[in-house]
């Protein structure tokens, strides 16, 4: 950057959900925005299921639906050691999308709303200078008054858990619903996931401690008793720390690389959206606004959720065999918004006297008390 050069209003940094939500945003508004992605094609690597809700789909992308989603799952088998417990969905709630097409489709719409978008471009290095962002890239330094960090997992600085994939063909039977395998013994943090895609493909996941994976994945296949053959694998990271929010005014972190994901499963395609979406009105307004209208979005439900977290981690297959089996067996597991609200299942489900039980019994005392002040502090207590 050379005296004289444009300073932008907005640079974004990364072209995953969350970037590409913000800058589409910020363009309407007819701001200037620059989006720096690392990699030559967006959505590639893929390191994603792609399984999200239907209405948060509605919510964030509603232009994105049709061309990205690939089916809808309305069942599912969980697995915990040996315990095998099926369950349903609300018809239509839960769905898998293609993700690399639902980057490209929300790259082709901020691009249509007048973003920059500069591919092959990686923010190597930042400094703030007399109140301007200058970003270094190989093609130069780009200016902008206000920065979105959306780098997605490397950027952020809360907990973490290491994650693998295989997508796969499933030779024989192909078990059309979702299945989550559960073993403490082999991981007290982790699980792993089957999600059919279509055509006999699948994607089986894990996310735990690294040494963890392959174990869990092998759990995962065995227990549902597919026959697979992996196709193509890739690792990363998940964030299950909660949010984490920026001390710069004029910094604002979006997606993963501000911690916006579900802390139990991992889940961060619509709530890094989301917050990608605030991001933009946030613009001007400064990191402490951001901060707020985040929070009353979905944010206090992220960090309710990290006590979720804090119970799945605390207790023993046993104990969480005896949860499963207390939750309510005449409802749908996730019934409404409650696959992105997790604290409203955990609401309802205390309503049952033997859930409410069964949880005074398993959860240490310190968490059982920290869940019922948390979904009562998320606002949907009974
Ligand atoms: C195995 C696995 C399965 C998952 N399954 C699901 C699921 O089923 N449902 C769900 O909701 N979530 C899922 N997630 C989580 C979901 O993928 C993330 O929460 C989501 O991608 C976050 O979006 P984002 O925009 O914040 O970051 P990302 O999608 O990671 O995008 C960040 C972008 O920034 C770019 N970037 C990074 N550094 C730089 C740099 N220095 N300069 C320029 N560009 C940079 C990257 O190349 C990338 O394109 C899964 C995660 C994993 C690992």
């Amino acid at each position: 950057m050379k005296n004289g050069d444009a300073v932008h209003d907005v640079v974004v940094l990364g072209a995953g959900p969350a970037g590409l939500s913000a800058a589409a945003e910020i363009a309407k508004k007819g701001l200037g925005v620059v989006v720096l992605e690392e990699h030559q094609e967006i959505g590639q690597p893929e390191k994603c299921t792609g399984i999200v809700s239907r209405d948060g789909l509605k919510r964030v992308f509603p232009e994105a639906i049709e061309e990205t989603v690939i089916r809808e799952v309305d069942f599912g088998r969980l697995f915990i050691e040996d315990l095998a417990w099926d369950y349903q969905f609300d018809r239509g709630k839960v769905t898998v999308l293609d993700r690399a097409r639902l980057d490209r489709k929300l790259a082709a719409l901020a691009v249509d709303a007048g973003a920059e978008l500069m591919l092959s471009t990686r923010a190597n290095w930042i400094e703030k200078d007399n109140g301007v962002w200058r970003v270094y890239t190989r093609a130069g330094v780009i200016g902008a008054k206000m920065m979105i960090d959306a780098r997605g997992i490397g950027a952020y600085r809360g907990r973490k858990l290491s994650a693998m994939q295989l997508i796969v063909r499933v030779r024989g039977d192909f078990y059309e619903g979702f299945v989550v395998y559960v073993n403490k013994k082999v991981s007290s943090s982790g699980f792993a996931w089957y999600a059919p895609l279509d055509d006999g493909i699948a994607k089986v996941g894990a996310i735990g401690m690294a040494g963890e994976l392959e174990q869990l994945l092998q759990g995962a296949i065995k227990a549902s008793g597919l026959t697979v053959a992996p196709l193509g694998v890739s690792s990363s990271a998940v964030a299950i720390g909660g949010p984490v929010y920026s001390d710069d005014d004029d910094l604002i972190l979006a997606g993963d690389a501000g911690g916006q994901v579900k802390p139990l499963t991992a889940g961060g395609i619509i709530t890094g959206a989301l917050g990608g979406i605030m991001a933009a009105e946030a613009v001007n307004k400064g990191a402490g606004f951001y901060r707020s209208l985040y929070d009353k979005e979905i944010g206090g439900e992220l960090e309710a959720q990290v006590r979720l977290r804090e119970l799945f981690e605390s207790i023993n297959n046993g104990a969480l065999v005896k949860l499963v089996k207390a939750l309510p067996s005449d409802q749908p597991l996730f019934m409404g918004d409650e696959f992105d609200s997790h604290t409203k299942i955990l609401a309802r489900a205390l309503r049952s006297p033997s859930f409410y039980f069964a949880l005074l019994e398993v959860a240490p005392r310190y968490i059982f008390d920290r869940l019922k002040r948390s979904v009562a502090n998320a606002g949907q207590g009974s």
